[in-house]
């Protein structure tokens, strides 16, 4: 069988750019579905420096945003897509590495100085709780001033936070069914994959995991599939540079996935489409969307899509 690489690779700046730009456009249009817009790929806690920010996705259902980790820019990324902070409803964290929730407390904090009164609910595995407690006690000078300076809300309870330490029934409402299940990426234990199940469309985001068939289980029969990847030449690469190389690259292969194994998950999951993201490493500009794309199709013939900042599939 001959396969055409276009049909089932979606790459390239100008594809990001225009999804950039079709999603501001579009978002007064189309209301009443369900859209998946990538906002940070990069994996790891590093600023980066070659255009990927750090990890965070969107679902608009029913144009209502629901975000799914907040790693650094996820404020201005939420700014550059064209959606209002102060419209920030529901947050999901999958685990506790700061480049996954580094902006829970600011993003919270950027949505009430917008300006309307806002209800957040955050979700996410424990010590979520203890974390936006300090986020507040780093802040109370300019939070307790501003209330009595500028008669703003007390943005302490306008936050609602939901910890859980098991997977399963996350939230339900009239539009989404979400749920979780745990993943592997040890150290860390309390680490979640969560599943939207709205009414047009089905959506499993991986989080930070290795190679875990219970994932694919838990994504069966999903629409999308966004996964997590991590290219071995290209962390060679980055480890040479690095004096904890050792320690590094152990952790790394313990906790993160490769490509053919992302495509055995996606495969065994049997998605209609898979989206890489989360790159590690995210911030080389010499591996190409073919390299990040090439593991992965020796087990998955469906639509796989290199995802970058602003894409929306
Ligand atoms: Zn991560
Ligand atoms: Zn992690």
């Amino acid at each position: 069988m001959t396969i055409n690489r276009r049909n089932f690779l979606i790459s390239g700046a100008a594809a990001a750019v225009t999804a950039g730009s079709f999603a501001r456009s579009g978002l007064a249009q189309e209301k009443n579905r369900t859209r998946l817009i990538l906002l940070g790929t990069k994996g790891g806690p590093r600023v980066g420096e070659a255009g990927r920010s750090n990890p965070s996705t969107l679902l608009l259902i029913n144009d209502v945003p629901y975000l799914v980790d907040c790693g650094y820019g996820a404020s201005k990324q939420l700014l550059t897509l064209g959606v209002a902070l102060n419209r920030l409803r529901y947050i999901f964290i999958t685990h506790h590495h700061s480049d996954h929730n580094l902006e829970v407390g600011p993003l919270v904090y950027n949505a009430w100085i917008t300006g309307l009164p806002i209800k957040i609910d955050v979700f996410g595995p424990v010590g979520l709780q203890r974390m936006e407690r300090a986020f507040f006690a780093y802040e109370k000078f300019d939070i307790d001033t501003r209330i009595v300076d500028e008669g703003r809300e007390d943005p302490r309870k306008l936050v609602t936070i939901h910890e859980f330490s098991q997977p399963g029934l996350v939230m339900r409402n009239d539009a989404v069914k979400i749920t979780s299940r745990r993943v592997r990426h040890p150290p860390i234990t309390q680490s979640y994959a969560y599943r939207f199940d709205a009414k047009d469309r089905s959506v499993v985001i991986s989080g930070d995991t290795a190679y875990a068939p219970e994932l694919a289980q838990f994504a069966r029969g999903a629409d999308v599939l966004v996964h997590e990847v991590m290219y071995l030449p290209g962390v060679e690469a980055l480890l040479k540079r690095l004096p904890n190389a050792k320690r590094l690259r152990e952790h790394l292969m313990a906790a993160h996935t490769l490509p053919e194994d992302v495509g055995r998950i996606a495969a065994q999951a049997g998605v209609k489409t898979l989206v890489l993201s989360h790159f590690v490493p995210g911030d080389d500009a010499t591996i190409t969307d073919e390299q990040w794309a090439e593991g992965v199709r020796k087990h998955f013939d469906g639509r796989i899509i290199v995802g970058r900042d602003l894409l929306e599939i």
